[in-house]
């Protein structure tokens, strides 16, 4: 990925945009012409170094010359690769006419989070994928850049200052209850009060936001973007209640018996690390992504100056797995001033269920990546910290279940890495509490709750959705569910 300093770009973008509108309309084959633009972003040899925003965001020429390459194509593929159908050809037409606020409104319809969504949303598998343009230009990453087209907007939103309030129904004087507060809740939340209804979120963490606020790090969504979405559900006469673990403080039975809730959404999320058990993994120095991400994340130990909250001071590190979690880790590795992170993963690139330009990103910021390769076992020393670490090499086989070819290990390929962290990043599991505590709700043998297409789950006025419903999937599917979800409580609370 090449970095073209920003003053380059936005000139580059201006004569362009120029030279287009002097043009006149544009056929097809004008638009399929005009470059992709690059999205502007910090140096990776300075970034390593902080804790900001990697990619910049469009500048507005940028993002009027970007949105001049779509087709505006009458089937529209890209609205079907959207998990909540945007009006994808609708909102770049009205940023091409340089009406921002018409774009926003129009993405607004049926998405709740652009400025989360325009920066983390795996587009390039999504409605990226499907682009008229990427195909005609044979190279899917020349598809229209949505993403960032949809990050450019919401931005300029926020830029303008308070957004307005949507509007609220009359008060219903029923009582909804949101367990969690992640995409899944966040979303629920606000459609649901929109219809009127009563809505508390409670949330086990101090602070709200789910894996945006404790997972993705600093660098890929700022906190002050998730914190405005709180800020909003505040404004719009939603409580928060934090520190509430529900399972523990109070049970789902209670609030629905004793505490008056008509109805309640599960969106408790997919928390619960995975470990490998093998040999070593209590040693000190091996973290869950979880545990390092949200130290650093939520805790802000990185903010060595203001926080008290402590980390492992590392030199050499390894993280395990292939996934965004390990890439926000390893980078996060980075930035807290390790010497050396690597990257074990045990298949091979093609299989790597990371976003390519997170990969990308961590490879340009010196990530190395160690394909093919899986830990045996972690070795202490007689501190019983991490010392090092014993892998064996790989090589694929056949296809497994989930469609990618099989890691099989290489017999006496062992091999010993020197590191003194490990961060485990290979996957999460639903936290079992609720399901442990809540009589009759039905759960699948891995644990996640089973709802109907609506939603709803073995329990009457009880909704759930998101990573508890799906298994760790991502943000804008979360959203997709809390939608759905929502739509059937209102037509629940209003019988
Ligand atoms: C490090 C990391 C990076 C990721 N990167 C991406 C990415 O780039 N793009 C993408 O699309 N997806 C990404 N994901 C996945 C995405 O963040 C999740 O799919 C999404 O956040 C799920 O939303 P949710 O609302 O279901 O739950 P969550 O966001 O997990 O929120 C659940 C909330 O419920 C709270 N909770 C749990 N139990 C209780 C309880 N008993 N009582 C009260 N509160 C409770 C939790 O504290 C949490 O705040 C990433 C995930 C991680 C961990």
């Amino acid at each position: 990925m090449s970095h073209t300093p920003l003053v380059q770009l936005e000139a580059a973008a201006k004569a362009q945009l120029e030279q287009i509108l002097a043009k006149g309309p544009l056929k097809p084959k004008d638009r399929t012409a005009i470059p992709q633009q690059e999205m502007p972003s910090q140096d990776a040899l300075d970034r390593r170094g902080n804790m900001h925003q990697v990619a910049l965001g469009y500048t507005p020429e940028q993002a009027r010359v970007e949105a001049m390459r779509c087709l505006q194509c009458k089937n529209a593929p890209c609205i079907a690769g959207c998990p909540v159908n945007i009006d994808i050809p609708r909102f770049i037409a009205r940023i091409a006419e340089g009406d921002y606020r018409g774009g926003i409104d129009v993405i607004k319809e049926t998405s709740v989070l652009p400025a989360v969504c325009g920066r983390v949303c795996p587009q390039e598998t999504q409605c990226q994928a499907v682009c008229t343009v990427g195909k005609v230009l044979k190279d899917v990453d020349l598809s229209v850049s949505i993403g960032r087209l949809e990050r450019f907007v919401a931005d300029w939103e926020r830029e303008q200052g308070a957004s307005e309030l949507p509007e609220i129904l009359a008060s219903t004087g029923k009582k909804v209850a949101v367990i969690g507060s992640g995409p899944a809740s966040i979303t629920v939340a606000a459609d649901v009060r929109r219809a009127g209804h009563e809505v508390t979120v409670f949330e086990a963490f101090h602070k709200p936001g789910g894996v945006l606020l404790y997972g993705i790090p600093e660098f890929r969504l700022p906190k002050q973007i998730v914190q405005q979405e709180i800020d909003t559900l505040r404004a719009m006469g939603v409580e928060i209640r934090t520190n509430f673990v529900v399972g523990r403080t109070r049970k789902i039975h209670d609030l629905m018996q004793k505490d008056g809730y008509d109805a309640v959404f599960i969106g408790t999320g997919a928390g619960l690390p995975r470990f490998m058990n093998m040999e070593g993994e209590n040693l000190v120095g091996v973290f869950s992504a979880n545990e390092y991400l949200t130290r650093s994340n939520l805790m802000r130990a990185y903010d060595l100056d203001r926080a008290d909250t402590p980390i492992y001071s590392s030199r050499k590190v390894a993280v395990l797995g292939g996934g965004n979690v390990a890439m926000d880790a390893a980078r996060t590795a980075l930035r807290l001033g390790a010497e050396e992170v690597h990257l074990v993963y045990r298949r091979s690139r093609t299989e790597m269920p990371a976003r390519v330009e997170e990969v990308q990103h961590a490879e340009e910021e010196g990530v190395m990546f160690h394909f093919l390769t899986n830990p045996v076992q972690i070795l202490g020393d007689e501190d019983a910290r991490v010392a090092s670490m014993e892998c064996l090499r790989y090589e694929l086989g056949e296809p497994d279940a989930s469609g990618r070819r099989r890691p099989i290990p290489i017999e006496g390929s062992n091999f010993k890495m020197d590191v003194d962290t490990v961060i485990v990043a290979i996957g999460n599991n639903s936290n079992p509490l609720i399901g442990q505590t809540t009589p009759g709700l039905e759960l699948n043998k891995r644990g996640n709750i089973v709802v109907d297409e609506s939603g709803k789950t073995s329990l009457e006025g009880v909704y759930a959705g998101g990573d508890i419903v799906l298994g760790a999937a991502t943000v804008i599917l979360a959203m997709g569910e809390g939608r759905k979800a929502a739509a059937a409580m209102n037509e629940y609370l209003s019988r």
